[in-house]
């Protein structure tokens, strides 16, 4: 692997779940000039920064274009990893509008000032963390790769792909360096429990009822965030300038056999107490995208990428075990 040509980095939502993940892959690469830019929205939490330098993170908004400008300048940054988003396409739907302003807003204001900063220092990379979501929904079929048109469902989704132009107008245009990664769903310890598998660990621990939508046989591509966050690092040293490039789990599952797998699992430890029972079938998610999953051999053969953990299956106790813990302290 190329050693990382950039050293001063700014990661913005580094208090979220991938975000904070890739800081701890970064410090353990050896690099310490770190700034970590986080507006602490309810997804953000210091507990996932335990081992990083408070002094290192900044309270503050991505929309804010003078503070962005300001932290830039004062350290000298050479690469900027983007997580910041509102990421949960439920909230989309019922309140859009934080998404338009963090996801599209935000995300121009970042690229403006890291134009002036590309002016002043040659060095310079900005990486935008986008979703498979922008490509919409698969039917049973076929897989999302780098050439799959944009054609998202949900709010959520449609401010990503909208971010996602506006970075390909700035390289394009002003000739901006940047790359933009498209991940699957992400599992792993720390994500926010609104989501799928830390709410269904959470809910059943507490005996309450794990709500699915539909029927329950939308497919989702499952990667550990340390395997996303592991090719987000090959894609800044080994990735092309102006590129885009694909990363999945190879573990399509459909959300009722996700859910019974974790009940599974937590049988195992409380044989006595009944999980199934618990989940319970709602009304479907409007727009509700069918089936995601990512072909990621250009990731493969361009960057080397290759997956640590090879299956759910095998790391799911893992997630299980930190949501217990969160959950009994
Ligand atoms: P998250 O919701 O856990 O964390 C987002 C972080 O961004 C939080 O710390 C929040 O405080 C911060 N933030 C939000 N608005 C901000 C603003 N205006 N200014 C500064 N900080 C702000 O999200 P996540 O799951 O870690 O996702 C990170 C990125 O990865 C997102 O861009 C998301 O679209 C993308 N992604 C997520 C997944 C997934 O499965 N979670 C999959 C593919 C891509």
């Amino acid at each position: 692997m190329k050693s990382m040509k950039y050293k001063k980095i700014l990661i913005t939502g580094g208090l979220g779940f991938i975000g904070s993940h890739f800081v701890d892959l970064i410090l353990n690469y050896g690099l310490k000039d770190i700034i970590v830019l986080d507006k602490y929205t309810y997804a953000a939490s210091e507990k996932n920064l335990i081992n990083f330098p408070k002094e290192s993170i900044i309270r503050g908004d991505i929309c804010n274009t003078d503070l962005v400008r300001s932290i830039l300048q004062k350290y000298d940054i050479e690469l900027i990893v983007n997580f910041a988003a509102e990421s949960h396409v439920d909230n989309s739907i019922t309140g859009p509008s934080d998404f338009i302003q963090t996801n599209i807003v935000g995300v121009s204001s970042l690229l403006t000032s890291a134009h002036e900063q590309y002016l002043r220092n040659k060095n310079f990379l900005f990486v935008q963390i986008s979703t498979d979501e922008v490509f919409g929904s698969l039917g049973k079929e076929g897989f999302f790769n780098e050439k799959s048109a944009y054609n998202p469902s949900s709010p959520y989704s449609s401010s990503k792909a909208s971010a996602d132009h506006l970075v390909m107008a700035w390289h394009r245009t002003y000739g901006l360096p940047t790359i933009i990664t498209h991940c699957s769903n992400n599992y792993g310890p720390r994500q926010h429990i609104e989501k799928l598998i830390p709410k269904t660990i959470t809910n059943m621990l507490a005996g309450k009822n794990v709500p699915i939508y539909g029927n329950g046989q939308n497919v989702r591509d499952w990667i550990h965030v340390k395997d996303h966050c592991y090719g987000i690092f090959l894609a800044i040293t080994e990735g092309k300038i102006g590129e885009r490039y694909c990363f999945g789990g190879k573990c399509e599952m459909n959300n009722i056999d996700l859910v019974n797998l974790i009940a599974d699992r937590l049988t195992l430890r409380h044989p006595e107490r009944n999980f199934k029972e618990l989940i319970e079938f709602s009304q479907d998610r409007l727009g509700h995208d069918f089936r995601y999953a990512i072909d990621d051999a250009k990731a493969v053969r361009d960057l080397g990428f290759a997956r640590g953990y090879r299956s759910m299956y095998n790391a799911i106790d893992d997630v299980i075990d930190s949501y217990a813990m969160t959950s009994s302290t």
